[in-house]
């Protein structure tokens, strides 16, 4: 489905995606793991269309993205802080993909209830976005970023500003959610439990670069460098 051929950032002569060659499959959930400034948003912006490469290629459904912006792409991004519109109640919110998709009032409130189901706030569209947990407003978000079925869903940190116990909740959740819907998925974390739990396959970045790329059990079992090794915890 995604194709990442060579793909180069520089920011003041610096790279910061150096040549970085990454194919993620249908229904495939991937995770990206690495140091703070090692390239993980900027490879996702890259993606999405919110960063233009200095060389390289994006590839979806092996079509060239060059030059096709953000919201032509049929991709889904959400960040970190997920910024729900908080006049919007929680319908609103998760409306808001559908609406610019040109769907009905009544397909709008189906899917909207489809979607609140699917990510465990059945019958919550009604509610203020302010009286949500901190995690009912991460599933708010998720489900607002489902709504227009994007063919790759990604996402920066996805369970960042949650507790752990909830995360780990959560991330066992959100595989069953995407292995239902059959969405394919490229997500960052700084947390390797929530990536070991989450993916099929891991990515570990390394100053622009993939330092490894296998199956949790793979990274885990052999580690391709001392620095990946390090990186997951080892200390020799
Ligand atoms: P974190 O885990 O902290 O989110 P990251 O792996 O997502 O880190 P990026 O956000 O991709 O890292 O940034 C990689 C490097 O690129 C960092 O050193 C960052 O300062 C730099 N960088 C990112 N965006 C810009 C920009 N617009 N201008 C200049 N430098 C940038
Ligand atoms: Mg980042």
């Amino acid at each position: 489905l995604l194709g990442v051929e060579a793909a180069t950032v520089r920011f003041g002569g610096r790279p910061v995606l150096d040549a970085v060659g990454l194919e993620v499959a249908e229904r495939e959930i991937v995770c990206v793991l690495g140091p703070s400034g090692s390239g993980k948003s900027t490879l996702l912006r890259a993606v999405a269309g919110l960063q233009p490469l200095d060389a390289g290629r994006v590839l979806l459904s092996g079509q060239d993205q060059t030059g096709v912006p953000a919201h032509r792409r049929g991709v889904g991004l959400m960040f970190q802080d997920h910024q729900l519109f908080p006049q919007r109640d929680v319908g609103g919110n998760v409306a808001f993909g559908l609406r610019m998709h040109g769907a009905s009032k009544e397909q709008q409130g189906l899917r909207v209830g489809e979607l609140l189901d699917l990510v465990g706030l059945p019958g919550a569209a009604s509610r203020a976005v302010a009286s949500l947990s901190g995690g009912e407003q991460q599933r708010v978000a998720l489900a607002r970023a489902l709504a227009p079925r994007p063919r790759l869903l990604m996402l920066d940190e996805p369970l960042g500003q949650l507790d752990r116990s909830l995360r780990e909740r959560l991330v066992v959740e959100l595989r069953a959610v995407f292995g239902e819907l059959g969405t394919t998925v490229l997500a960052v974390t700084h947390d390797q439990g929530e990536a070991f739990a989450l993916a099929d396959r891991v990515v570990v970045m390394r100053d622009g670069r993939i330092a490894q790329s296998g199956t949790p059990l793979e990274v885990w079992q052999r580690p391709a460098d001392e620095f990946v090794a390090r990186f997951l915890g080892f200390d020799n």
